[in-house]
């Protein structure tokens, strides 16, 4: 396949490097890096129905927009191509026809970290890595763990010392060493960055590393062929995402971009929704405020530790994705996500994470405040399987 990465822009400053090194933020003012691609190269090589008849292979069905361009460097564990799952007893409960969760607990690892660290960890092994080092709430570490290992590449993970005990199992049993940190995960970076840097081990930070960003990018890809209308690609009215570090919104919203400069799809986006728990909610509170940027959140606590992040790096660009695509922002409390987590499994049949429950959770608060139409197609994602999660236990509402 023909190298389609042409290179990575700065997302603040707009400095241009070279992608076919190692970096990792900008080093003029210190902002996330988003891959660019020769996208012209990619409307000449490859067609959307191509591409809708590849056969399974992981995230690698979109190469042509993904950043490894030997065949050898990419991994795949049978991440992505996740089903769409139309919810009539769910959406009815709340007045909804077109109800729909996307699932993503599906995934090898259980979550959704797999489709980024399927991209992270073969860029980085196509580009020499050796070892790896990452910080996490808990998921990302057993995805990056499964993907180094299956490479043959060292992974070094810094959780949380109160992460759910599965996260750590799955990391130590794909071989990765396993750090466990007093304090939250922004203390667990901080570790994680000065022992990566004292030993060379590759930083795969969210976002502090440009790839993880493309491989959750597929999310948005794959969405484009599920809502599908007379031959050609669209997009639902609103998304629902589960919003700590917020790569795959950023990404999904890139990957609409990209195909509408593809000319896959119109101009027309979906109002794409930031769910937070109330016991954590940086984004929300910044939105709230009109401000450009979120601040540190005090004493982050909720059971949804994929959204126990308190310090978002990608705050900026989340937040321009909300107001691009007149989206909005909701916090809801840890008691109305263990109530979604039921009703999604009760009226849905998925036993969703407490991540995606809240989305639920939101939806309801969404359609009572009329932000959300009847006859509107709403896309939640469920981020990752509600069995990884055992030391807490969903709360019977009906
Ligand atoms: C990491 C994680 C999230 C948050 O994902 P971001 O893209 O970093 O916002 C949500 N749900 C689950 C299950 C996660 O593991
Ligand atoms: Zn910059």
């Amino acid at each position: 396949m023909p190298a389609t990465l042409s290179h990575l822009e700065c997302s603040a400053c707009g400095e241009h490097l070279n992608a076919n090194e190692l970096q990792n933020l900008c080093p003029v003012c210190g902002s996330p890096l988003l891959a660019r691609y020769d996208l012209a190269k990619v409307k000449a090589s490859i067609t959307p129905q191509q591409i809708e008849d590849r056969p399974r292979m992981g995230i690698w069905r979109w190469q042509e927009l993904l950043p490894v361009s030997d065949p050898q460097y990419m991994i795949t564990l049978g991440e992505g191509d996740t089903p769409l799952l139309h919810m009539p007893r769910l959406g009815q409960r709340v007045g909804l026809d077109h109800l729909y969760i996307k699932d993503e607990g599906v995934n090898p690892t259980g979550s959704f970290k797999a489709r980024g660290m399927a991209a992270g960890v073969s860029r980085g092994w196509e580009l020499g890595v050796k070892a790896f080092v990452t910080p996490t709430a808990g998921n990302a570490g057993g995805a990056m763990a499964a993907y180094a290992a299956h490479a043959g590449l060292q992974a070094h993970v810094f959780m949380p010392k109160d992460a759910p005990m599965t996260n750590q199992i799955e990391t130590q049993i794909y071989g990765a060493q396993l750090i466990l940190v007093e304090g939250l995960i922004n203390d667990a970076g901080k570790a994680a960055a000065a022992e990566g840097e004292k030993n060379g081990w590759f930083e795969m930070t969210t976002l502090k590393e440009p790839y993880r960003i493309e491989g959750k990018k597929t999310m948005g890809l794959e969405l484009a062929i599920h809502f599908k209308e007379n031959g050609q690609w669209k997009l639902p009215d609103v998304i629902l995402y589960p919003t700590g570090g917020g790569v795959g919104l950023i990404g999904m919203w890139k990957a609409f971009d990209e195909m509408e400069q593809l000319g896959w799809i119109g101009s027309e986006r979906p109002r794409l929704v930031v769910v937070q728990s109330d016991g954590c909610a940086p984004i929300v509170k910044a939105y709230q405020q009109g401000a450009l940027a979120s601040e540190i959140w005090q004493n982050a606590r909720t059971i949804a530790s994929g959204l126990r992040i308190p310090a978002v790096r990608g705050d900026r660009l989340i937040l321009r994705a909300l107001r691009e695509t007149n989206g909005t922002a909701i916090a809801v409390s840890d008691d109305e996500i263990l109530e979604a987590q039921w009703l999604v499994a009760r009226l849905g049949g998925v036993f969703a994470a407490p991540e995606g429950a809240a989305c639920y959770a939101a939806v309801i608060k969404l359609v009572e405040s009329g932000w959300i139409q009847a006859d509107e197609k709403v896309l939640i994602y469920n981020t990752g399987s509600g069995m990884k999660y055992n030391e807490i236990l969903p709360k019977p509402v009906i």
